[in-house]
């Protein structure tokens, strides 16, 4: 079984390798038996049951909660000729018949349906006289009513083990922590299902957590400098702030359109909509939006705001860079944002139970953002995955913060609260330490204070970081009034009396100079080619009425640009090129390549970024050095090489260092694969049994190429 999985992963979808646990899952559920998925975003859960659909006979039903996701996933499913439909309240009575007929008939592969849809007394019995291969329950945690994203229809799902008793059944998830993976067995008869258990790492997001005095700008500057013509979410608190931001970002010349629950259901639709289908588009929106957004090129997720839990913002940064290329978490967060969500917090009707938890939610999150170390380790450590070494790929790795010994700095800031009464604000509060502005202080005679001025050495932003940094910790507590008036907690005693030490973050200067990552890792000499194929995939999605991503995501289009296939065989090798695709689409990128190719090569014939990865590999650096130094995958760069050596700029022996006899291996077998005077490295590859990369193939048959045409013709 295992290899007619593997066939259809290849021809139907294009890949040539599963990822993490998928072939276990699939082989789980062809086998028959239940599962229980949990994998990060971007990790290939939907193959998970689609391929299974695809061997087993009938059609695979999926639990989806939004509408609009499910019409994405159809229309991608069938660019890739797999028979699928939805049901739901989109279509007309006639469509609806259509599609119910098509299933009576075992004519689909797959069904989506709504789990409100499902639980009508119709499709359920639709159901019954169908063949039906597996059901599959996305967004699982959904069933759980201790989370934020519950769902009453979900906890009607048991009914499926009892309707249906012999057909699996899988449960999907990105995001469950352990109580939560326990309702979730228990609510959907999955006592028996087998686990899978992805880690939670996302590493191509890179976390970024800064404090800003002026965040509306710093957000500006970053999608200016870092994210020019890129898809990304901005997230807002309240309504208010989510249109002004929008209104000042289209201000500033970008497409950027507003979403909050606050709007008529037809503005949110066409927003979303936009946001799916054009390339370029940021969506300003509170936490309202995303559940369910499977939009894979999403480059970028900010914040400008706190989330309350690290759950909430591991889940909506998750939605960046589902694609698995760089993507970026960015946050704003300032001294207001503390206080606020304390207060928020305090001041609502929950019992205290619940306050309790989100306490210890909210302070765990608190504790991510003034963290000096690795954020990537904490966010795991949180999730019980521990990561054993620093990232490398989040702010503090990549430039450590300084802290400081802010003990005595902290006695004066908690001394003021104090003195003062516990009555004030930080606006207050900084005036005193720094003796003078507030025309009250006089009046409350807090000039008499021992207090007063002892401060003047630093300036209101770094008190105010450290007021910041008191609240964020737990040692100064908000007022529930809602006035912001700090008050002393029991944390704050042993610093006060000098019994402990504190050591505070010292907050950074906005960045001025630009990172020399640029977006999505497209350097400025690739940009033309790049472009123009994104422009090709646009018109095509246009003429189609559907998605960009669904025409190509991103990464198979940064393959194409990276290993510029000239023939459909060699189009065929790329990740996401499935038959189906490279009939419709091959030709047409094809052309792309080839015009494009011509026009930014320079006399040598080099582009941009082979001049770079040449320059580095003359420096005498490893393939994977150049990787590590340009921010590539290395299979990028060993990419790079074949073409370099293409060109005869480097031998083969400065990109591949094998023994001879497995070289004269790969020759031959490559040679047997040869077919209309091009090497085939698809037929090579599987005869090789995977044993060698693509790219390390893709270098010595441009060697034999060099061999066969000696002047490079
Ligand atoms: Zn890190």
């Amino acid at each position: 079984m295992s290899q007619s999985s593997l066939e259809i992963l290849n021809r139907v979808f294009g890949y040539h390798e599963f990822r993490g646990q998928q072939q276990e899952v699939i082989a789980s559920l062809v086998n028959g038996d239940d599962a229980l998925v949990l994998m990060p975003t971007g990790g290939g859960k939907s193959l998970c049951y689609q391929i299974p659909a695809l061997l087993r006979p009938g059609a695979g039903v999926v639990i989806s909660p939004l509408i609009a996701l499910m019409q994405d996933q159809v229309a991608a499913l069938r660019q890739n000729g797999v028979r699928a439909a939805y049901l739901n309240s989109t279509l007309d009575l006639e469509q609806v018949r259509e599609v119910e007929l098509a299933l009576l008939q075992g004519g689909l592969d797959l069904l989506y349906l709504a789990p409100e849809r499902l639980m009508a007394g119709r499709t359920l019995d639709l159901l019954g006289r169908s063949r039906i291969a597996l059901f599959a329950i996305d967004e699982a945690h959904c069933v759980s009513q201790w989370g934020h994203d519950f769902r009453p229809e979900y906890m009607q799902l048991a009914v499926l083990a009892e309707r249906f008793p012999g057909v699996p059944r899988i449960a999907l998830t990105a995001t469950a922590d352990e109580p939560t993976r326990r309702e979730m067995r228990e609510r959907l008869v999955l006592q028996q299902a087998r686990s899978f258990i992805g880690g939670f790492d996302r590493p191509n997001i890179r976390y970024h957590i800064g404090q800003f005095k002026d965040a509306k700008t710093q957000l500006l500057r970053f999608l200016q400098r870092e994210h020019q013509g890129d898809s990304g979410i901005v997230y807002c608190l309240s309504r208010r702030k989510v249109e002004s931001i929008a209104a000042w970002l289209e201000d500033k010349g970008l497409t950027a359109l507003p979403y909050h629950a606050g709007l008529p259901a037809a503005t949110r639709q066409l927003h979303q909509e936009r946001f799916l289908r054009e390339d370029a588009v940021v969506i300003v929106a509170t936490i309202a939006f995303g559940m369910g957004i499977d939009k894979p090129d999403v480059r970028f997720v900010a914040h400008l705001d706190l989330p309350k839990s690290i759950e909430a913002y591991y889940q909506e940064t998750g939605r960046a860079g589902r694609d698995g290329l760089p993507a970026d978490a960015w946050m704003a967060y300032g001294l207001q944002g503390v206080i606020s969500l304390r207060q928020m917090l305090e001041a609502s009707d929950a019992d205290e139970a619940h306050k309790r938890v989100e306490r210890r939610k909210l302070d765990a999150m608190l504790g991510l953002c003034e963290l000096a170390d690795c954020r990537r380790q904490a966010l795991l450590r949180y999730f019980s995955d521990p990561l054993p070494a620093p990232c490398g790929n989040c702010d503090n790795c990549l430039e450590p913060p300084e802290t400081w010994d802010a003990s005595l700095a902290a006695q004066k800031a908690l001394s003021a609260v104090y003195r003062t009464g516990q009555r004030f604000g930080v606006n207050y509060l900084v005036d005193v330490l720094r003796g003078g502005g507030d025309e009250r202080i006089a009046r409350f005679g807090h000039d008499r204070l021992k207090v007063f001025g002892l401060g003047a050495e630093m300036d209101a932003n770094q008190w105010r970081s450290v007021f910041r940094q008191l609240v964020a910790r737990g040692l100064l507590n908000v007022d529930v009034d809602g006035h912001g008036s700090l008050r002393l907690t029991e944390a704050a005693r042993p610093v006060l009396r000098g019994e402990q030490t504190l050591e505070l973050r010292r907050d950074r200067k906005p960045q001025r100079k630009s990172r020399s990552r640029d977006s999505g890792g497209v350097s400025a000499g690739d940009r033309v080619l790049w472009d123009a194929l994104r422009a090709k995939r646009r018109e095509l999605a246009e003429v189609q009425g559907v998605p960009a991503y669904v025409i190509f995501h991103d990464a198979t289009l940064m393959q194409m640009m990276q290993s510029r296939p000239q023939t459909l065989s060699a189009m065929a090798d790329l990740d996401g090129v499935g038959s189906k695709k490279l009939e419709r689409y091959g030709k047409e990128f094809l052309e792309v390549l080839q015009l494009i190719d011509v026009e930014s090569e320079d006399d040598e014939g080099l582009s941009e970024t082979l001049r770079a990865t040449l320059a580095l590999m003359q420096k005498g650096l490893s393939a994977e050095a150049v990787a590590r130094q340009r921010g590539l995958k290395p299979s990028t760069v060993l990419d790079h090489l074949a073409r370099l050596i293409a060109h005869g700029a480097i031998g083969l022996a400065d990109a591949v260092q094998l023994p001879e006899h497995e070289l004269a291996l790969i020759r031959d077998t490559l040679l047997e694969a040869r077919q209309n005077d091009a090497f085939r490295l698809r037929p090579a590859y599987e005869a090789l049994g995977g044993a060698y990369d693509y790219p390390l193939l893709r270098c010595i048959a441009a060697q034999m190429e060099v061999g066969i045409h000696p002047e490079g013709s």
